[in-house]
């Protein structure tokens, strides 16, 4: 299957659908207005509404049988998916575990991106692009009335430099895991467009695989209202000029956060359903299908929660239980904040855990984010069969899989 972002062979026969499931942004662009019903409108940062990660997941079922040859599933906004990182990981992990088959890409404006790129790889995300509309501080001042960032607001040149440092340390890092990395360059007449070659230059230096430039859309309430969208023979000469340091991208069609279908041949029919989505009421611990388990090996339930660096995650299929991957927990420290981000982030798609023993905190915030917690010590089969199937758990004797004080605090079962 091929990406018709990145392959206009593609870009007639793959449709591609955009969840608006990032509201937020970390940056004001003077371009964008991210106004909410605008549907008479095309381009980035508009979006007819914002869905919750398992409602995306709902609609994107609906829209497959509508348009069946969805091969891309993308988060692109309305605002930037890493100002909103738990909701856009979130919804990834399920669409990833729903649509195996799908390529998943994000547009993002790159701030907040590098944190994420080890789990971006690993849920396997392929395709990213980054937005990087100026390499020189008094142009980014133009361009951005501010630039939030570790909980600081920046503006003028400061807020443009941390921005730029963001966006250009996560190429190499991109690539580093294989992803293939588009930059978006939006020419704004008069404020950038003498200088879309030396983007082109550096980024194509620190691996970057393909350019867009887009024109600028003059967009009402905004900095730039007054500005003249840029003529078609300047977009058409830019896309010329990068061509001698990078792929320039030729088909862009300046979607919607929220577009589904062809290439510039929105579905507008598929499209509507998404305001009944929207409202639909979704029970946390729908669409939660696996189960993790903490374990030495990956044969017994043997290892306490608080020494697990990993937990193996398994599902069942008609064929019985499969061993789907390895994830990492979060690091020690961080109080609860550390189950939290092992319940809503890591165990995402999990309704249960299999664990020798664990703390009474951990055991709390594991529940109250809808997640199982059981207790036990044995072969995981038997508690994945204590979860799918309500059996009871067959207990190993203690002396079996491990010696007492190895693997257990106190807080375990069976320590006597
Ligand atoms: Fe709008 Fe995107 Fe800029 Fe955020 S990064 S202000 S959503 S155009
Ligand atoms: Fe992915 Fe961007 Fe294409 Fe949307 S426009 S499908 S986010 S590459």
């Amino acid at each position: 299957m091929q990406h018709p972002c990145f392959n206009s062979e593609a870009k007639s026969t793959v449709a591609r659908v955009h969840l608006p499931i990032a509201p937020k942004c970390n940056i004001q662009c003077n371009y964008c207005n991210r106004k909410y019903d605008c549907v008479n409108e095309s381009r980035p940062g508009v979006s007819s509404t914002v869905l919750l990660p398992l409602q995306a997941v709902h609609y994107l079922k609906a829209l497959e049988a509508k348009i069946p040859n969805i091969g891309v599933i993308g988060i692109a906004g309305p605002g930037d998916p890493f100002a909103n990182a738990d909701e856009t990981l979130a919804t990834l992990r399920m669409v990833r575990q729903a649509f195996p088959d799908k390529i998943l890409c994000l547009s993002t404006n790159g701030l907040e991106l590098a944190p994420h790129i080890d789990e971006i790889a690993e849920i396997g995300i392929t395709h990213i692009t980054i937005t990087i509309n100026s390499l020189r501080p008094e142009t980014l001042a133009k361009i951005y009335r501010w630039v939030r960032h570790n909980r600081r607001v920046y503006r003028g040149e400061e807020g443009g430099k941390v921005l730029l440092e963001q966006q250009l340390a996560c190429i190499p890092l991109l690539k580093k895991k294989g992803i293939t990395v588009k930059i978006n360059t939006v020419i704004c007449p008069g404020i950038n467009d003498g200088e879309v070659e030396e983007i082109a230059r550096k980024t194509a230096e620190l691996g970057a695989d393909t350019m867009n430039c887009i024109p600028m859309y003059p967009t009402e309430n905004t900095e730039f209202e007054a500005l003249q969208e840029p003529p078609k023979a300047l977009m058409k000469k830019l896309k010329t000029d990068i061509a001698a340091y990078i792929k320039p991208m030729k088909h862009c069609a300046r979607c919607r956060a929220d577009a589904a279908g062809l290439l510039g041949k929105d579905d507008a029919e598929a499209m509507s359903m998404i305001g009944q989505f929207s409202t639909m009421v979704v029970n946390q611990g729908e669409g939660r299908t696996r189960v993790a388990v903490a374990s030495h090996e990956g044969l017994l339930v043997n290892l306490h929660l608080g020494e697990a660096r990993k937990v193996y995650i398994f599902e069942r299929s008609a064929n019985g239980y499969h061993f789907v991957e390895m994830r990492n927990t979060p690091a020690e420290g961080g109080g609860t904040a550390r189950w939290e981000e092992l319940a809503q982030k890591t165990l995402i798609d999990c309704q249960a855990i299999l664990v020798a023993g664990i703390g009474q905190n951990p055991m709390q915030v594991l529940q109250q984010n809808g997640i199982r917690v059981l207790q036990m010590s044995g072969l995981i089969d038997s508690g994945l069969d204590a979860v799918y199937l309500n059996m009871p758990i067959k207990t190993l004797c203690r002396s079996e899989y491990t010696k007492c004080g190895d693997s257990c605090r106190g807080t375990g079962s069976g320590c006597g």
